[in-house]
């Protein structure tokens, strides 16, 4: 069984957050430390600590992270400027909190997908 994150006692409303959405599959809310005027992530209710520990059977709440991407893009006015979304995985990817999320960033250019 795997550790519990902020993250579930976000999706339980045990700790405050700014929360942009949520129903029965995922929950979004803004992040605490934005790195772009836009910086929402949103996440699957049911933890799934890191995408190596993705099943079939997470397919219906990980395709729902598009649709309340898209949604959410909207609402924020960026839809049309762009925006980027990345899920990192395990250390190299620079992932901290291990409770899979994808971050929603835009309201500027964001620049390379890579510092060099
Ligand atoms: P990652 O490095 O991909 O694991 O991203 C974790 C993200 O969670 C970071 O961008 C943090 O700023 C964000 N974060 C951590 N704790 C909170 C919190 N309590 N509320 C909102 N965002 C958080």
């Amino acid at each position: 069984m795997a550790e519990e994150t902020i993250f579930s006692k976000i999706i339980r409303g045990e700790i405050p957050a700014d929360i942009r959405y949520q129903d029965d599959l995922v929950t979004a809310f803004r992040d605490i430390s934005p790195q772009a005027p836009t910086h929402l992530l949103i996440i699957p209710n049911v933890l799934i600590p890191t995408v190596n520990d993705v099943e079939e059977s997470h397919e219906l709440a990980l395709g729902r992270l598009f649709t309340v991407a898209r949604k959410l893009a909207a609402e924020e006015g960026i839809a049309e400027d762009g925006y980027r979304l990345i899920m990192n995985c395990n250390q190299h990817g620079g992932q901290e909190v291990f409770h899979i999320h994808m971050h929603l960033l835009g309201g500027e250019p964001i620049g390379p997908l890579r510092a060099k």
